[in-house]
């Protein structure tokens, strides 16, 4: 049986720390969906998120076993809708480690056959953040260098 594992987030935008994840997920799972939540909390994107699934693809467009899929509905869910035992999380601080440990939990309770994975950020990646690059770009600063793909 293929081990599937879906990496969630917002990816608003995707940056080098994600890919990084990914690529090392590749290592543990025959099959990584990178799967683009919308609309729930976040919903005002500062990227379009067909725009984002576009670089994603484009990112890993050498790598067949890495997919991109938006959702709009629980993870647990969605990870059952495509046969994924596994959900991929990335892990840079304590404040992403609370963050993680109770929607975790969460998943758990929704789906008990779906089992969390994290990854310890890469140091040169551990800096990188969705919303600095966001803020940076706001005001036409140079993101090139936390970013995977060109905008
Ligand atoms: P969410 O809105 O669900 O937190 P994000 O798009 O911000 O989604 O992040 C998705 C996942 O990637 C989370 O597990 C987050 O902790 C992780 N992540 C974010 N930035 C980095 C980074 N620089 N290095 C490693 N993991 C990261």
């Amino acid at each position: 049986m293929k081990r599937i594992a879906i990496f969630p987030g917002s990816f608003d935008p995707f940056t080098k720390g994600h890919e990084d994840i990914v690529l090392r997920g590749l290592t543990l799972f025959d099959d990584i969906i990178v799967a683009i939540g919308y609309n729930s909390g976040k919903s005002q994107r500062y990227f379009p998120v067909e725009f984002m699934v576009e670089k994603i693809k484009e990112t890993f467009k050498n790598q067949p076993s890495i997919s991109v899929q938006t959702f709009s509905e629980l993870t647990a869910e969605f990870a059952k809708r495509n046969k994924a035992r596994y959900l991929l999380r990335g892990l840079r601080n304590t404040t992403d480690f609370e963050y993680e440990n109770s929607i975790s939990q969460v998943n758990r309770n929704l789906n008990p056959e779906l089992e969390s994975v994290f990854l310890i950020t890469s140091p040169a990646f551990a800096a990188i953040s969705s919303s600095i690059i966001r803020e940076v770009h706001r005001y036409k600063g140079d993101v090139s260098s936390m970013i995977p793909y060109k905008l």
